[in-house]
Formats: C-alpha cells, sequence, structure tokens
C-alpha cells in the first residue's frame, strides 16, 4: 500500500497534520497503534495557548474548541510565606489560556479527518522506517493481530510519541539532549468541580502540589511524590489529605473532593532530538521533543510544529518548492528550545529539592527569591504572562 504522505499517530500532531494535508489534496493516510476509542479516551493535556487556537482557527479546525473552550487567565502560587495571585491575561501580551481537554480536541480533529474523507488504519503499530535517505522511504507495520505489512511514501511524518518508530528509526549519531530534572509527579484526575478560579501552584515543604481545571465536574491535581512510587501506592483519602496540606486548605479554603478517575507518576524529563529531518522523515510533536508538564506546553508544540511540517509538505508536493521542507528543523527547534527554557524555569520555580546533587539550600533561596520577585515585580509579571500563554 501508499501515500504520498505516511504520518505515524493520531495524535495533535499527527491530526492537525493530516487535517491540514487533507484540505491541500495531498495523498496522505494516518497509521495509529490504538483502537478509536483508545484514543479518544487519552486525557492528557487541557491549556491551549492563544496561538494554538490560532492556529486550529485559520485551518478550519476550530469547531469544537469554539463550543466548548473556556477561557481562563489566573493562577495562584501558594508559599510558606502566604499566596498571590498573577491576572495573567491582563499582564505580558493581554491573552489567556482556553481549556478545552486534549482528548476532546483529538476526538474533534479525527472526526474532521474521517468525516472529510481521510484514512486513519487504527490497531496499525508502525514498527520502523526504512530507506529514509532516499526519495521512496517506507514504513513496516504490523497489524493488531500480528500481520506484517508495509506503506511505501514519498514522506514519512513521525508523529508517534517519543516511544514511537520515528526515534526507533533515526541514523546513528543523531543528537538526543536530554535532562532528568529529578522529581516525579502523581498526576491525577479526579470527578470534582475545580477548587479554585485558578491554576493552583503549591510549594510546600512536603513537595509541590498542582490544582488545574479541566472541565465543570473534572479537575487536575499534581502531587510531588518519590521516583520509585508506585501510582496507587496512596489511596484516596491520604491524597486528598495531601493535597489539603500542601496547597494549605486550612487557610485558603478546602478543596472539592471526588472519585480519583485517574492516577499516573510522571518522571519530570526533557528532551530535544536535533535535527528533526532525516532524509524524507520527519519528527513532529513529542517524537521530536519532550517538554516536561510543568508549563503545559508539549501540545501547544505539537499543534504548531504539525502546521509548519504541513505547510511544508504542501510548498514541497504541491508547488514543488523544498524551502519549507529544508528548513522545518531549523524552524521547530527554535521554539522547542524557547519552550524547554521557560519549562525548565517553571520547574526550578516549583520545587524543592528539584536537580539532585546541586547545592540544595543555595539553590532554595534562589527558588525564595524568584517567587518573591514573580510577586513583587511589574516587568517579572509581564515576562511571565508573556512566557506561560506564548509559544
Ligand atoms: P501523542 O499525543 O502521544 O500521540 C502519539 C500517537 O501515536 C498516540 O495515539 C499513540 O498511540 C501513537 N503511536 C505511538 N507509537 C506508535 C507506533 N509505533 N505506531 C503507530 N502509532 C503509534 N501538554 C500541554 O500542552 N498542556 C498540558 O496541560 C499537558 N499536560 C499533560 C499531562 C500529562 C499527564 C501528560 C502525560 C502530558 C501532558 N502534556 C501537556 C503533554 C501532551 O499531552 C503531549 O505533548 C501531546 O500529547 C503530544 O502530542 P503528539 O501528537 O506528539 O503525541
Amino acid at each position: 500500500e501508499s501515500a504520498d504522505v505516511v504520518i505515524i499517530g493520531a495524535g495533535p500532531a499527527g491530526l492537525v497534520l493530516g487535517n491540514i494535508l487533507l484540505r491541500h489534496g495531498v495523498d496522505c493516510v494516518v497509521l495509529e497503534r490504538a483502537d478509536r476509542e483508545g484514543v479518544e479516551n487519552r486525557a492528557r493535556a487541557g491549556f491551549l495557548v492563544p496561538n494554538t487556537v490560532r492556529i486550529l482557527e485559520r485551518n478550519g479546525l476550530d469547531g469544537g474548541v469554539r463550543r466548548g473552550g473556556r477561557e481562563h487567565g489566573v493562577c495562584e502560587f501558594r508559599t510558606e510565606t502566604g499566596r498571590f495571585r498573577l491576572d495573567y491575561r491582563r499582564l505580558g501580551t493581554g491573552e489567556p489560556h482556553t481549556v478545552y481537554p486534549q482528548h476532546e480536541l483529538v476526538a474533534d480533529l479525527m472526526a474532521r479527518f474521517l468525516d472529510g474523507g481521510g484514512t486513519i488504519r487504527f490497531g496499525t503499530e508502525a514498527a520502523a522506517v526504512a530507506d529514509a535517505d532516499g526519495p521512496a522511504p517506507s514504513v513496516t507495520v504490523r497489524d493488531a493481530d500480528g500481520r506484517p505489512g508495509r506503506w511505501r511514501a514519498r514522506y514519512v511524518a513521525a508523529c508517534d510519541g517519543r516511544h514511537g518508530a520515528g526515534r526507533r528509526s533515526l541514523p546513528p549519531g543523531t543528537v538526543r539532549h536530554h535532562r532528568d530534572h529529578g522529581v516525579s509527579w502523581l498526576g491525577l484526575l479526579a470527578e470534582a468541580p475545580p477548587s479554585l478560579d485558578a491554576v493552583g501552584y503549591a510549594v510546600h515543604p512536603r513537595g509541590f502540589a498542582g490544582h488545574m481545571a479541566r472541565s465543570a465536574d473534572i479537575t487536575r491535581y499534581y502531587l510531588q511524590c518519590d521516583r520509585d512510587t508506585p501510582a496507587d501506592a496512596w489511596s484516596e483519602d491520604l491524597i486528598w489529605d495531601e493535597l489539603d496540606l500542601r496547597m494549605r486548605a486550612s487557610a485558603y479554603g478546602p478543596l472539592v473532593r471526588g472519585r480519583i478517575v485517574q492516577r499516573s507518576v510522571v518522571a519530570l524529563e526533557s528532551d530535544v532530538l536535533e535535527p528533526l529531518r532525516h532524509g524524507s522523515l520527519f519528527l513532529a510533536g513529542d517524537a521530536a521533543a519532550l517538554l516536561s508538564p510543568s508549563a503545559a506546553k508539549g501540545a501547544n508544540l505539537a499543534v504548531l510544529e504539525a502546521e509548519l511540517l504541513a505547510r511544508a509538505l504542501v510548498d514541497a508536493l504541491v508547488h514543488g518548492d523544498p524551502e519549507g521542507i529544508d528548513r522545518y528543523s531549523e524552524r521547530c527547534l527554535a521554539h522547542i528550545w524557547r519552550a524547554q527554557e521557560f519549562s525548565h524555569w517553571m520547574i526550578r520555580l516549583l520545587h524543592e529539592r528539584a536537580d539532585p546533587g546541586d547545592a540544595g539550600l543555595f539553590r532554595e533561596r534562589l527558588r525564595h527569591v524568584r517567587l518573591a520577585s514573580l510577586r513583587d515585580s511589574a516587568s517579572r509579571q509581564d515576562w511571565f504572562a508573556e512566557q506561560y500563554v506564548g509559544i
């Protein structure tokens, strides 16, 4: 079987790419390991930056976000010395986030692609990309029953995340910049309405705790935990007690409790691959770079890269202009490193004990000052707001 562009992975990156290509009449297919239900129910990100909404809008993909997204523009920091709020939609570039759960965005993009005549091969796992250095690459696949197959292509877009076939198929010598931040979060989804009208960041001697709205009755919480903690180590009561303690509920009001419907331990790691193109193979989204969830940039970068790649492939295939594909890697990397820098700054803002091995107390004092200047300095607040909603 063959298609001009074979896209591996039906996440935000693969589906934005597929939709734009389809709209421009480019022959493409999406290969996805999971079944449709599995993809539609994978709850992850929720905060879209304004540029993501603009990308969806200009490509006619914003129907669901317009209907179901809610503007969000305040965050609250809670520390040992009190709490302060930043109304970031009135600072910096003066723009808010849009809260819209990633799995709903993915469901919209998938429906749009299929309704428009696109093909997604569910239950099809890409094993490897072959002959990427030449003009006729191919993707070897296995279907859900383990039967092997092969897709021939002109270009292959690996949008299959950090453990996908794209990364596995890179030539030796590809640079992977990697950083383990030495911090883990227990990520939780609670069947409970948000407890505050802000993103909540609590810095506590027992570790970080976070609160992020997802919908009227679902809220995401994070608890910093030891690296080897099993996700089910804590009972629901223990989780809520710990969240109450770290979010200082006794001083600032109780958290609305509810059933914990999903939990996983996330090690805060970052990496960037360089370059993002190898001949006819392109990497986009988490396959290109992994962002720690500290600044909520991963899904947003995935959408940005997908649009850049789509335009480049349309120029190459429809107009015979290779400039976009030649510059794809360099253009994406500029955005990726900016997002990495801010995510890294957030990690160091929010955690005691970040980066084990460093002089702990020295870094701890710096962290206090960093938070205090964010509380007290108007220019610092403008900078934060610009970075927070920027990409
Ligand atoms: P994915 O969404 O991972 O999609 C990749 C797809 O490829 C999947 O459907 C997978 O099944 C498929 N696949 C994988 N391997 C293969 C294969 N070999 N063959 C075929 N198919 C394959 N980002 C934000 O911007 N904001 C947030 O608030 C935020 N919160 C997060 C919270 C958590 C707990 C986590 C884990 C992540 C969070 N992120 C957030 C990051 C964000 O979810 C990712 O950056 C985003 O999903 C990346 O999109 P993607 O399309 O590159 O990859």
